[in-house]
């Protein structure tokens, strides 16, 4: 039985890359960036006011001092308003640019205006409410390197940049194929027969490939039988960069998935991990496709899924992710309770983590068909092999969330 991080560094490697393709900045959010770029633009551009108010020289600008408003610049004005002179002060609004002679901006709230003149309540320090050419960003320095998630903060720094497109790694087309006798798709007026289950991997699969990126994943089901699972396997494969198929890849009779696989020219591949859900989980390569065999249960289904999977979408996309840890987003929390593990397997528990208290507490029993306690869960925690964890202890919960804006 393979260890996961072993598991994971395995299935990172034999992920191919996604292809490069120039994509609006509208349809880049949180898509991985293809290029390294170098700023063209400075920000600011152009030495310019911070506030709406008065462009003076800070010599002149002491408090009690008269000046004679000789001009008004907007925003956006190249020239206008003249230039600051001894004495003399611009009427100047946020974004206009600095006119010549002037070294400091007084706020208008600072300022007791007279006709033609103003009478400064304050004075002013050189560069006081100046925004600096380039003191946010200057020409040739990095704005966004290979690999980093394209953010909306990301994306608005590209068109500061002057750009409309943006070359990213495309996320894979990704299939979800899910297998068994007793599944029937939930639908209006559906009823079960006694021994029958409501098809729910496949929802749940699918939103999961959703929430990190995949567009539009396809969906095949196939029964028990494996002329029948080859057939459905095939078109999956065709279909799919990556092909995620749910159940059958267990030591149950009816688990022809490894089979189906192996005669399809899958290989390189690796079946069970030491990890609890989810220790049936298989990975295979069928040419440039990658295959994820995910145990049927839905719990385990969507662990190994957060585990594995998602590493390998982001190792598809162009991140490096750690094959030593989930590529989920971790944060320090405390125990609500104590929390042990017996097994011979680390152990993913279940839970709440709560922003406000700092708290994990598991929900629901932690067995690995319990989806409504799946369903209450928002976090997990490992707890390794043999471990015992006190009320209180510090440990690190993974939240199936990505960063797609920070
Ligand atoms: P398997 O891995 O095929 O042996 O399935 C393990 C358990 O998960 C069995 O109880 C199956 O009925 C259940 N299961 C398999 N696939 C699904 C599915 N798509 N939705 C809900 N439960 C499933
Ligand atoms: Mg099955």
């Amino acid at each position: 039985m393979l260890e996961e991080s072993e598991a994971r560094r395995r299935l990172i490697e034999a992920t191919p890359l996604g292809k490069i393709t120039s994509v609006p900045l509208e349809a880049a959010l949180g898509a991985t960036a293809a290029v390294t770029l170098r700023a063209r633009v400075a920000l600011p551009g152009f030495d310019n006011s911070q506030m709406d108010g008065y462009a003076v020289r800070s010599s002149d600008a002491v408090a009690g001092a008269i000046l004679h408003v000789v001009g008004r610049r907007f925003a956006g004005e190249e020239s206008g308003g003249g230039a600051v002179g001894p004495g003399t002060a611009v009427r100047i609004f946020t974004g206009a640019p600095l006119p010549p002679g002037a070294d400091a901006v007084v706020m208008q709230e600072d300022v007791e205006p007279t006709g033609e003149t103003i009478r400064l309540r304050v004075g002013a320090e050189p560069g006081e409410f100046v925004r600096r050419r380039g003191a946010d960003l200057c020409e040739g320095q990095i704005v966004l390197r290979e690999g980093d998630r394209l953010t909306p903060a990301r994306l608005g720094l590209l068109a500061s940049q002057g750009l409309a497109e943006i070359p990213v790694r495309k996320a894979p087309g990704a299939v979800v194929v899910t297998t068994g006798d007793e599944l029937v798709e939930p639908g209006p007026g559906v009823e079960l027969r006694h021994g029958q289950i409501f098809n729910s991997n496949g929802t749940l699969l699918e939103a999961g490939l959703r929430l990190f990126g995949v567009t539009a994943p396809g969906r095949f089901h196939a029964p028990d039988d494996p002329a029948r699972l080859r057939t459905v396997l095939e078109q999956a494969l065709q279909a799919g960069d990556f092909c995620l198929i749910a159940g059958g890849v267990s030591v149950g009779e009816k688990d022809h998935v490894k089979r189906v696989l192996a005669d399809l020219g899958a290989t390189g591949g690796f079946w069970k991990v030491r990890v609890k859900p989810g220790k049936p989980f298989f990975f295979a390569r069928a040419g440039e496709k990658v295959i994820f065999g995910l145990p049927g249960n839905p719990v385990s289904s969507w662990i190994t899924f957060l585990l594995f999977v998602v590493s390998s979408l982001q190792r598809y996309a162009g991140r490096a992710p750690d094959p030593a840890v989930p590529g989920l987003v971790p944060v320090r929390t405390r125990l609500a309770e104590a929390l042990e593990n017996d097994g011979d397997r680390p152990h993913y528990v279940r839970g709440r983590w709560e922003g406000k208290t700092g708290l994990f507490r598991s929900v629901g029993i932690q067995q690995s068909h319990a989806l409504h306690g799946l369903s209450l869960a928002n976090a997990l925690v490992r707890i390794g092999s043999g471990e015992r964890l006190r009320a209180g202890e510090e440990v690190i919960a993974y939240l199936p969330e990505d960063d797609r804006w920070g």
